[in-house]
């Protein structure tokens, strides 16, 4: 219900796309719609760009890189932009999280307290990074003096996805700005907005014109143009692992660096021997947090034996009080999913794990009313092989398995085409590093999930991508190295 006390949100503009420094309509004058998945309702029109606009988009990062100021800016001031970006995105935290929240469905105490602050931490660890930047020295046989030096690559192609707008937007522009590189971002259509007036806060913290250019559109026109330009030389995308395939076969022509964070299937492992309490509490948050909306979502629980009955009890019952609903009342904790075709998706799942014949232990259904809610649903005795222990759902949907074992548990864990992440919880601090050890998944959480900060690095293994995000190692893919020789004879 909405409150007197509740924010509304301001009138939001027209979407315009951000090219060399200007904000413009798209070449064919095209529009799209973007909905408020709470209600249903359309917030705003979006340009809708197509393969002329990123034409455009390159050529301007292609000239601020060749000719511009910013790769070549002493470093320490490229550093005082990103950090000026950070301090406005504070100024403007109101704004920004009401946006976020009713453009992607998330409860604003999460966009306030969360996604929005967190961008800005991101922005703050990267504006301390392009003073540290740089080559060696090398003791290379013969009367040589050899060194390197550590470059921008050029102009980045940025795809990333609508759950986390803002903070993936920042995982992706703190560190190539940091670097030197110029960009061209594509939000996604679901959600959009916070991206484009984060591109606002950019230009009011004086990045110069053309390096950051903000396309909105598909992924099929605008998403395919960006992987096959020839003016782009890394294409960094977060998304769905078929549309990590699809940008990698478009990239190959022209044998672009390429950078994929991509989808998971996340194991959360309790042993008998845990902490109960702390476990459940962080199992629900490992599924429910973002509606489930998560690459790193836990979304296999596997629970020893043992612990089982108790276990599910109690986690159901915590779930069954989650406060599901208005996305602008603080004491909302879960939103509505995405758009009407993430609904039904999510939908057709719980419909398969019913069939499947697990148990369905609470939830299993829309809460009703306006929106796409979903009520937080958990699965019982269900089985590795099924297909939702499988896939990724992308929605409040957890399936629990149960094991006898450590082996068991390993085994389980690791049967999977992704590897994002894990959770693991016991009180054998043994076993708590064996288990981390034989996973095999980018991030392993122990007695904790979802636990994240700018300076440790994220991405996955298997079908979960490559490349790292976050930390010192996000700087790799946007860096390239170049050896000098001197001859000293
Ligand atoms: P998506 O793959 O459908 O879209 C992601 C972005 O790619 C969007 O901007 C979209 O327009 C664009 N795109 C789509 N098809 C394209 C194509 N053929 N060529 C170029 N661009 C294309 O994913 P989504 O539904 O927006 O997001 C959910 C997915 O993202 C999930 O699989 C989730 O696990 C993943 N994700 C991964 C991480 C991570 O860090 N590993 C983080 C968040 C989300």
């Amino acid at each position: 219900m909405i409150t007197a006390t509740t924010p509304q949100p301001t009138k939001i503009k027209p979407g315009k796309m951000l090219i060399d420094g200007k904000w413009a309509d798209s070449l064919s004058g095209k529009t799209f719609e973007t909905i408020n998945p709470a209600t249903g309702e359309v917030i705003t029109k979006i340009a809708e760009g197509d393969k002329e606009d990123v034409a455009l988009a390159v050529k301007a990062a292609r000239k601020a890189f060749e000719v511009g100021p910013w790769p070549k800016m002493d470093a320490r001031d490229r550093g005082k932009i990103l950090a000026k970006v950070a301090e406005l995105i504070m100024k403007n935290l109101e704004e920004l999280a009401v946006m976020e929240t009713v453009d992607s469905g998330k409860p604003i105490t999460q966009s306030r307290k969360g996604d929005v602050p967190y961008t800005a931490e991101t922005f703050f660890y990267y504006a301390g990074w392009p003073d540290k930047i740089h080559g060696e020295t090398i003791p290379v046989r013969g009367n040589y003096f050899n060194y390197t030096l550590r470059e921008p690559v050029g102009v980045v192609g940025q795809i990333i996805p609508w759950n986390f707008p803002l903070v993936l937007a920042s995982w992706k522009l703190g560190p190539a700005l940091a670097c030197g590189n110029t960009v061209v971002l594509k939000p996604s259509k679901l959600a959009p907005l916070t991206c484009l007036r984060l591109g606002e806060l950019f230009m009011e913290a004086g990045l110069p014109e053309g390096v950051l250019n903000i396309l909105t559109g598909s992924g099929e026109t605008v998403g395919t143009a960006i992987a096959q330009h020839p003016g782009i030389d890394v294409v960094a995308l977060t998304g769905e692992t078929i549309t990590g395939k699809s940008i990698m076969r478009n990239a190959a022509d022209t044998l672009k660096r390429v950078s994929m964070e991509l989808g998971g299937k996340s194991p959360n492992i309790v042993f008998a021997d845990a902490d109960i309490e702390s476990a459940i509490k962080g199992s629900l948050f490992g599924i429910f947090f973002n509606q489930g909306e998560c690459c790193n979502a836990g979304s296999r629980l596997l629970l020893e034996k043992k612990l089982h009955d108790e276990f599910i009890e109690k986690m159901t019952t915590f779930a069954n009080k989650l406060k599901v609903g208005d996305t602008l009342d603080p004491e909302t904790e879960i939103g509505p999913l995405i758009s009407q075709g993430q609904f039904n998706k999510v939908i057709r799942y719980i419909e398969e794990g019913k069939k499947e014949g697990c148990r369905l232990a609470c939830g299993g259904e829309p809460l009703g009313g306006k929106g796409y809610f979903i009520k937080p649903t958990i699965f019982d005795n269900v089985k590795n092989d099924m297909k939702i222990a499988r896939e990724e759902i992308f929605g409040p949907v957890l399936a629990t398995v149960t094991f006898k074992d450590i082996d068991e548990a390993i085994e389980a864990g690791n049967l999977s085409d992704y590897g994002l992440a894990a959770g693991v919880w016991t009180r054998d601090i043994r076993k708590a590093h064996l288990v981390a050890r034989r996973l095999r998944a980018g991030t392993v959480w122990i007695n904790t999930y979802a636990a994240f900060d700018p300076a440790s690095p994220f991405g996955g293994y298997k079908q979960s991508g490559f490349g790292r995000e976050q930390g010192i190692h996000s700087l790799e893919l946007y860096t390239q190295v170049k050896s000098v020789w001197v001859n000293l004879e």
